[in-house]
């Protein structure tokens, strides 16, 4: 099988790009990357030709001769180009929409042009927003807080209404709060967990938007891989979208406890105003994903937070 990743030398991208080019029943990757938030870099070991190597094409999903010259002779897209950030979509409303909707829609239709391909897209839990109900379950009506939301909500509406209208094997899953190696710390934008790991393994204080008692289902990236591997050997699709997350709920404040411990250091906590379109709790009803994925089990929080430590201390900070 040949499968292109869309946003493959991004976080998760990358990371899914390494077990793919190490997976029995995966022949061949290809990457399509802009490198506007990704880096070459993240793909440095795996990028070249033949077996068990990546091949890059560095360009925009929202240019169709690129989408066509990545994705001739795939059999499956991994749909993660976006740019992933609520604030960033906040400063900037339409750039989001164009990269993270129509782009979405470009991608299919590249998908539908050769043949009609498996596709998987990232979603997000963003697009909960306001329902207070807990857990999240994918019947929930959707009450998205920022553009970023609405942009992802767009992207699984277009994904899941391709397969109805084509008869195309779509399946369109909502991260939860993805976390591990390659996730950088250092931006304005930066995720919770790399920058409150950066900031302990370099005796600065971690900065925490509120109270830390908003909580999430922070899943390891290694995880997400295995179920989009696992979705790609059994092309498993479905109508609705479904939530990839098994409802492991942990507060910023035990987060941060955790890395205390792991790290055996006691950082300082400075507390600053909440985040406009932030949401104070993330959890998944998972049920869903059980049922379609028996065999996966997740990494825990300890074991996936050990691994991004010792990456941040190896490759961030003592690069
Ligand atoms: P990332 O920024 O590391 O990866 C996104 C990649 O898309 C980058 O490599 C970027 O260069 C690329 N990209 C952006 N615009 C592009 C374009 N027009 N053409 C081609 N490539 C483009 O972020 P990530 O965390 O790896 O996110 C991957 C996907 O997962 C995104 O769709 C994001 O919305 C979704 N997601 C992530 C999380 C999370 O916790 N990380 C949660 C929910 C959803």
């Amino acid at each position: 099988m040949r499968v292109l990743v869309t946003g493959g030398a991004g976080f998760i991208g990358a990371n899914l790009c390494r077990s793919l080019v190490a997976a029995t029943g995966i022949d061949s990757v290809v990457v399509l990357d802009d490198v506007s938030t990704g880096s070459v870099a993240n793909l440095e070991e795996i990028v070249g030709d033949g077996a068990g190597a990546v091949e890059l094409h560095v360009g925009s999903i929202l240019d169709t001769d690129a989408l066509d010259a990545a994705i001739v002779g795939c059999d499956a897209v991994v749909h993660l180009a976006a740019i992933p950030s609520v604030q960033r979509s906040v400063e900037a409303p339409i750039r989001s929409h164009l990269a993270n909707a129509t782009g979405t829609i470009e991608v299919l239709e590249a998908a539908r042009r050769h043949g009609g391909l498996h596709v998987i897209t990232a979603s997000s839990s963003s697009v909960y927003g306001a329902n207070p109900t807990m857990p999240k379950h994918e019947q929930l009506p959707t009450r998205p807080l920022s553009p970023y939301a609405a942009s992802k909500l767009a992207a699984e509406a277009y994904t899941l209404a391709y397969g109805h209208s084509y008869s195309m094997p779509t399946l369109a899953f909502r991260f939860f709060n993805v976390y591990g190696p390659l996730q950088r710390p250092g931006h304005a934008y930066a995720a919770a967990i790399p920058a409150f790991v950066h900031a302990t393994l370099t005796d600065q204080p971690i900065t925490v938007h509120g109270t830390g008692e908003q909580s999430r289902d922070f899943t390891s990236v290694d995880t997400v891989a295995a179920v989009i591997l696992d979705s790609l050997r059994r092309r498993v699709h479905d109508s609705e979208p479904i939530n990839l997350a098994f409802g492991t709920r942990s507060s910023l404040n035990v987060v941060i406890g955790q890395i205390a411990e792991l790290t055996g250091k006691r950082p300082e906590v400075r507390r600053v105003a909440s985040r406009v379109g932030d949401v104070m709790h993330s959890q998944a009803d998972g049920g869903r994903l059980a049922e379609l994925f028996p065999d996966i089990r997740p990494v825990d929080l300890a074991t996936g937070l050990k691994s991004t430590i010792a990456w941040m201390a190896d490759d961030v900070i003592g690069a």
